[in-house]
């Protein structure tokens, strides 16, 4: 058997490769690791936690306005931009060193520098070369922008952490996570927001009530939505842009930012001169253990594009750890992943939409409930909530949980682990309520809404 330096080398050292690298490491792999840009990838910073610190920033603003309902009196307001964005940097920095702690504190190799793939059992790292007994690619993905005129004048969510400025009108482009999350960011902080979505309502694939409340509730916090427009061009007008729609409107603005989509960045680095199978979008294509067309190479995270979540990274990284280095193989199990979108109000979803959960299993039983959350009956603040349960017809299972208000992230972790379990509405229905809380409403929920689709199949008889 061939001796090597390590027993797993890991290029990329986000959320997936740190989580990989560290425990494969704990099972006794020698394994080293490298990362030419940050440690703890998108996510730690360029992605969910500085822009969890921007959505809290962002929050203020309405918490002030709440607080005169109860009595306060907030004297002058303002935000300063700049000590946003340098504490941001300081707790990111942090977070940075924490992840270079843990790495080496698991006996892992740290390279900060740039890593290429020689072969299937040889990495360049920096002006060394290494031998590897197996390679896991771990590379992330990358904003895209779509190829238009002026397209070098947007920004992407990449440059959006730290602008020098706000600017006093922003166009967000795209209708995914970033673009909702960022337009309720930059209007909370005061920027007037324009988002431009090419479909008719942005949020494709979350539940259809979830994105029509959630448009709703944006557009009454002052967010202006245009759906079924997109972009054709963007010029430079005196100290912004111009945005050229394809209907031929202009819109002017201090800032264009695209938000439409994320590519896995699995070119540049070798793996596909060594071999290494990707789909046409650039995807890793891996098997059921993340082995790609090359034997010892190996790929998780936003770079095989399965489910682009920090979580999702981390399960496959642990479970690659345990097939190689642990003797479980593990599978992922991707079935009823929670997930929270920080837009204003927030959502939290888990299990099938409505529309996806009627065309598996036909009909159903839908109850939703929309109402003024208690905290802001005593404000100004005309914020809804928004809650909604689909219940398969006959086994009484709950398929899919969709809420839109505050805390909709934490709420829909509990109920995550419900859904995990098979929970059915007649468990839900068996919980006593948290009282008073918004996520009691899940227990409480007795009005089934009409099935239009039965309605539907009796006109048609
Ligand atoms: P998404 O894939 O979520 O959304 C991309 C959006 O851009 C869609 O609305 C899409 O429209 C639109 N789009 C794509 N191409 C074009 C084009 N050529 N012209 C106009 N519009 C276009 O990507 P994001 O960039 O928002 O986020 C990337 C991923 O990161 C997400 O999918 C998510 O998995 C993850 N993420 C998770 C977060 C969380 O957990 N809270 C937060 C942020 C990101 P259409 O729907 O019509 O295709």
């Amino acid at each position: 058997m061939p001796s090597y330096d390590y027993d797993l080398f890991t290029i990329g050292a986000g959320s997936g490769g740190v989580r990989a690298s560290r425990f494969a490491s704990g099972f006794g792999a020698r394994v080293g690791v490298a990362e030419e840009r940050y440690l703890g990838g998108t996510c730690v910073n360029v992605g969910c936690i500085p822009k969890k610190l921007f959505s809290y920033a962002a929050h203020f603003a309405e918490d002030f306005e709440d607080a005169a309902g109860y009595g306060w009196t907030v004297g002058e307001r303002s935000f300063d931009w700049q000590t946003l964005v340098r504490n941001k940097d300081t707790e990111i920095n942090r977070l940075n060193g924490i992840y270079d702690r843990l790495l080496k504190a698991a006996g892992v190799d740290v390279f900060e520098t740039r890593a290429e793939i020689v072969d299937p059992h040889t990495v360049r790292v920096g002006d060394k070369t290494v031998t590897t007994d197996k390679i896991l690619v771990a590379t992330g993905g990358w904003p895209v922008v779509p190829d238009i005129p002026g397209k070098e004048l947007a920004i992407t969510s990449n440059e959006a952490f730290y602008l020098d400025k706000l600017p006093e009108k922003i166009v967000i482009v795209g209708g995914g996570y970033i673009a909702v999350e960022f337009a309720g960011i930059f209007n909370g902080l005061g920027v007037d927001v324009s988002l431009i979505y090419r479909g008719p309502t942005f949020l494709r694939g979350f539940d259809d009530d979830v994105r029509h409340f959630l448009a709703d509730e944006m557009r009454k916090k002052g967010v202006d939505l245009q759906f079924n427009q997109n972009i054709a061009c963007i010029e430079e007008r005196g100290d912004g842009f111009s945005a050229m729609l394809e209907n031929g409107r202009e819109i002017e603005t201090g800032l264009v930012m695209y938000c439409t989509g994320r590519a896995p960045l699995s070119r540049g680095f070798g793996a596909e001169d060594a071999g290494v199978a990707m789909d046409d979008n650039g995807a890793i294509q891996v098997d059921d253990y993340f082995q790609t067309s090359v034997p010892s190479i190996y790929a998780i995270g936003d770079v095989i594009d399965r489910v682009q979540l920090t979580p999702v990274a981390l399960e496959e990284g642990m479970a690659l750890a345990n097939t190689l280095f642990n003797d479980k193989p593990t599978v992922v199990d991707y079935d009823n992943i929670a997930t929270a979108v920080f837009s204003n109000p927030n959502i939290g979803t888990v299990g099938l939409t409505e529309l996806a959960a009627r065309e598996k299993y036909g009909h159903l039983r839908i109850f939703a409930s929309d109402f003024t959350p208690l905290k802001h009956t005593m404000t100004e603040n005309a914020e809804r909530t928004f809650m909604k349960l689909i219940v398969h017809r006959e086994n009484d299972k709950v398929l899919g949980c969709h809420m839109v208000g505050p805390d909709a992230g934490e709420i829909v972790q509990g109920i995550g682990i419900a859904i995990k379990c098979g929970a059915t509405k007649a468990h839900f229905d068996a919980t006593i309520g948290v009282h008073p809380t918004l996520a009691e409403e899940f227990v409480t929920m007795r009005e089934e809404i009409p099935d239009e689709s039965e309605v539907d199949d009796a006109a048609a008889e």
